[in-house]
């Protein structure tokens, strides 16, 4: 497997790195400065026929078009929306994802900061910390998780998985998604509006595309209401972060727990001091168990390859 020249876009996760650079040609982009990046891929284009990417740098239009042996692109996330899929597909190159493997981590997480706002569960811990528990007395009293309206913007993999979990807490479970899924026994609402106007907590779980970009606008945010919360495990770019700055700056919206933000590692200024937002640094599928995993399904997909035989994960095959 050694003459396959792997293109890896980022420093993403130090055992698939070793792996990769174990079985083959391993070129790391980022070792060139960002303004000689063309002429590393104009120089190593002809040994280039596999891309890894992550969130962070995906495969664009333009790094496609200066590999013309690329055959292949084994994403090192599920979501898709840093890869130019349809320039993927007008050149008929293969992609991979890592799906599955990380539904449970995410799942887990959005939950954690729905628990995590409505308890104020950060705050309490300042409180704590800061002393102000002795010369204060007792922290205020929150707003309970359990039992509140649950409204699931996407149900696939993840969002199922956080349905299931917020089931267990006794939430009625509502959704929004392109189709509606009859078996699952939960309420569809046929528009992210309605979502939002009939439940208590609003969790993104959808794929980042043109048509869920800002998904959750003004319009969305205000039906969600003030004591509404926004739980954001998706992508940065479904909220539009403005908006959100804004409704919460005005009370127009209770609260927000965000994994993803529009700008990373740019949380919007205005967040960093609201005491009714959670902030995590994008780490839905941070676990060393699930990052493992995500690795040598990656691994896997590039054997396939290279064996000529059935990709373990395809989106494009
Ligand atoms: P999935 O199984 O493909 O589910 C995607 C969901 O998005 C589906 O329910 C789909 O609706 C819905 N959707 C797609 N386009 C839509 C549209 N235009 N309007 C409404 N709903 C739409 O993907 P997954 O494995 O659950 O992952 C979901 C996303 O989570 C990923 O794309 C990624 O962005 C994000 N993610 C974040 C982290 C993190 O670290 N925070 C980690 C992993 C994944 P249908 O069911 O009707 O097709």
């Amino acid at each position: 497997m050694g003459t396959l020249g792997v293109l890896l876009t980022c420093p993403m996760d130090s055992y698939l790195e070793e792996e990769l650079d174990k079985r083959y040609k391993l070129f790391r982009l980022w070792e060139s400065p960002s303004e000689k990046r063309v002429d590393f891929l104009r120089t190593h284009a002809p040994g280039i026929r596999a891309i890894v990417g992550n969130v962070n740098v995906g495969v664009d239009a333009e790094t496609i078009s200066a590999l013309p042996k690329l055959e292949i692109v084994s994403s090192f996330s599920v979501g898709l929306d840093k890869v130019d899929l349809d320039k993927c597909r007008e050149r008929g190159i293969l992609v991979t994802n890592t799906p599955d493997v990380l539904t449970e981590d995410v799942a887990d997480l959005a939950i954690g900061l729905a628990i995590a706002v409505l308890r104020k569960i950060c705050v309490s811990d300042r409180f704590v910390r800061s002393g102000a528990w002795k010369s204060k007395g007792s922290f205020e009293l929150t707003t309970k998780f359990s039992g509140k309206s649950v409204g699931m913007l996407g149900l696939g993999r993840i969002g199922m998985a956080i349905a299931k979990r917020a089931e267990a807490f006794g939430c009625p479970i509502n959704y929004f998604a392109r189709s509606e899924k009859p078996s699952v026994g939960y309420k569809f609402y046929p528009t992210a509006v309605d979502l939002a106007a009939n439940s208590q907590v609003l969790v993104v779980a959808c794929a980042l595309t043109e048509e869920t970009k800002h998904i959750v606008n003004r319009e969305v945010i205000n039906a969600l209401g003030l004591q509404g919360v926004l739980v954001n495990i998706g992508r940065g770019s479904h909220v539009d972060e403005a908006e959100l700055v804004a409704a919460l700056t005005e009370g127009r919206l209770g609260g927000a727990g965000l994994d993803v933000f529009e700008r990373e590692p740019f949380p919007s200024e205005e967040l960093l001091s609201m005491d009714n937002v959670v902030l995590l640094p994008h780490v839905g599928s941070g676990t060393w168990e699930t990052r493992r995993d995500m690795a040598d399904l990656v691994l896997a997909n590039l054997e396939a390859f290279v064996l000529n035989k059935p990709l373990v994960t395809p989106v494009l095959w």
